[in-house]
């Protein structure tokens, strides 16, 4: 774990990394709790956050110099609620969830937490206000308790504990020879889907976040695993601003609203409801999906629509 937290090799591991994977829970994790790379501005103010509201007005981005990727995108996620974000891969959802970190910048247009211009704010401040559980939760070395404790370096053990318990993780982790002190990652202990999803929630919540990134895992986990992850995000998405890349139909019927992007746009928005009225997108990824899988929500047939 000291390993992890040396700066040099972070910052080596952060520009490998940025090459091409965009938002992973590794390097996440290490921006969020790490030095900045990019400065801030030099008049940056404290975020001051209230009601958590999430805003994106008019956002383009590219990668570089590739093509836009997205191709000015507005939606605001209200403060307290879940909103979700479906649509084909390669639409632009990640990314959406890369900016409000400031992993990237946008090209073009804003995006305000509770108004204020995330561009304009330390990202000090702005990341402490933000968690993310990413779709493929990863494990560094070290312990369960340093896993956990990656969320927020100052936490104490009682607070790893708590958020553990909360992530429906305690039980699993007592049962393991050396408990919050077995070691995990590729050197450790092997550890299922479900208990990794577990472990890596448990680190968002220790992090006690008003805003929650969620990047919805597509892998398969048995059902008692399944029910076990889900419990765990119920507890993780309790009175925050939740922002979901949702797979499963569950999340997007329990969301408050839906984004429906598609090729860097928003295309629809609106609940469940009044989207599945409407002979749109939305409607006919449904159709697409109901009866099929329930993960294969956001993936439509590539050939489609290209
Ligand atoms: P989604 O999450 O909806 O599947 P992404 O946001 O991951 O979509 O991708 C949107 C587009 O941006 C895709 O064309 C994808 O290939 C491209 N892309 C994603 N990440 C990167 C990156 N780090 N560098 C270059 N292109 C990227
Ligand atoms: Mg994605």
């Amino acid at each position: 774990l000291l390993l992890a937290y040396d700066p040099a090799r972070r910052l080596a591991r952060l520009q490998v990394s940025l090459e091409r994977a965009a938002v992973n829970a590794r390097m996440l994790y290490e921006i969020l709790d790490t030095v900045p790379h990019q400065r801030d501005r030099p008049d940056a103010t404290e975020l001051k956050l209230g009601e958590a509201t999430v805003e994106l007005r008019n956002v383009r981005f590219a990668y570089g110099n590739g093509e836009e990727v997205l191709k000015g995108v507005s939606f605001r996620a209200e403060g307290g609620k879940t909103t979700a974000l479906v649509g084909p891969s390669g639409a632009g959802k990640s990314t959406i969830i890369s900016l409000i970190p400031r992993f990237y910048d946008p090209a073009s247009g804003q995006i305000l937490v509770d108004g204020q211009d995330i561009a304009g704010v330390t990202k000090q401040s702005l990341r402490d206000g933000l968690a993310y559980v990413s779709q493929q939760p990863y494990l560094f070395e070290g312990s369960i308790r340093d896993n956990i404790r990656y969320g927020r370096s100052g936490a104490t053990d009682a607070e790893i504990e708590e958020a553990a318990r909360l992530a429906y993780a305690h039980d699993f982790i007592l049962a393991q020879p050396q408990g919050y002190d077995t070691p995990v990652g590729e050197q450790g202990m092997t550890l299922s889907g479900g208990q990794r999803q577990r472990l890596s929630i448990a680190r968002a919540l220790v992090r006690n976040a008003p805003i929650l990134l969620l990047d919805e895992a597509t892998s398969a986990l048995d059902a008692e695993s399944e029910a076990a992850v889900q419990k765990a995000l119920d507890q993780a998405m309790r009175g925050r601003t939740v922002i979901v890349i949702a797979h499963r139909l569950s999340t997007v019927l329990n969301a408050d609203k839906i984004v429906v992007m598609r090729d860097g746009q928003v295309v629809e928005e609106g609940t469940h409801l009044e989207l599945a009225q409407r002979d749109g997108v939305y409607a006919r990824l449904h159709n697409l999906n109901s009866g099929v899988t329930e993960k294969s929500l956001s993936t439509e047939p590539q050939s489609a629509g290209h």
